[in-house]
């Protein structure tokens, strides 16, 4: 469900990438390593923040860069705001569900979506750059809220192709 025991080291992932090192790269790095769940680009600031002086354009910057390099990935749920996280072999693409009342996202088992990678390895006739799915409705907490207003549950699962 989330990263396993074992973390991607800042410094190791830069260099396999073939990216020079700095402090700022590492923060974001790390930040993003030792989170729990799926980051917003300020939620990242406030993070890096803690180990070094960032802005939040160098944390656009190098999330961008880092997403380019296939180690960070890039989520845009309803609301419309990215959020990043991991892209190692520690955390395999995962479906994500969205609140859509308070925004929380959460990290799912990958489930069948292991598929997803024959869909982005083997030739086909779509050309795959992308693989975003989504489960949207209510977290614990606001479906409690919601209940207590009477008003019905709903939920949606939202695919971009395949089995969930
Ligand atoms: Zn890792
Ligand atoms: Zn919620
Ligand atoms: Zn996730």
């Amino acid at each position: 469900m989330r990263m396993e025991q074992k973390h991607c080291d800042a410094t190791e992932t830069l260099k396999k990438a073939g990216l020079t090192k700095t402090d700022q790269r590492v923060a974001v790095l790390d930040a993003l390593i030792y989170a729990d769940c799926p980051l917003k680009a300020g939620d990242i600031l406030q993070r890096a923040s803690r180990q070094i002086k960032i802005n939040r354009v160098t944390v656009y910057r190098i999330l961008s860069l880092l997403c380019d390099h296939k180690i960070v990935r890039e989520m845009s749920f309803e609301h419309g705001i990215s959020h990043y996280e991991m892209a190692c072999v520690h955390n395999p693409v995962h479906p994500h569900f969205y609140c859509r009342r308070c925004g929380r996202i959460t990290c799912l088992p990958p489930l069948t979506l292991s598929q997803a990678w024959d869909w982005l390895s083997q030739p086909s006739d779509f050309s795959v750059e992308r693989i975003n799915v989504q489960l949207i409705g209510l977290c614990a907490d606001c479906r409690n809220n919601e209940n207590s207003n009477s008003v019905a549950s709903e939920g949606f699962i939202k695919t971009s192709g395949g089995k969930v």
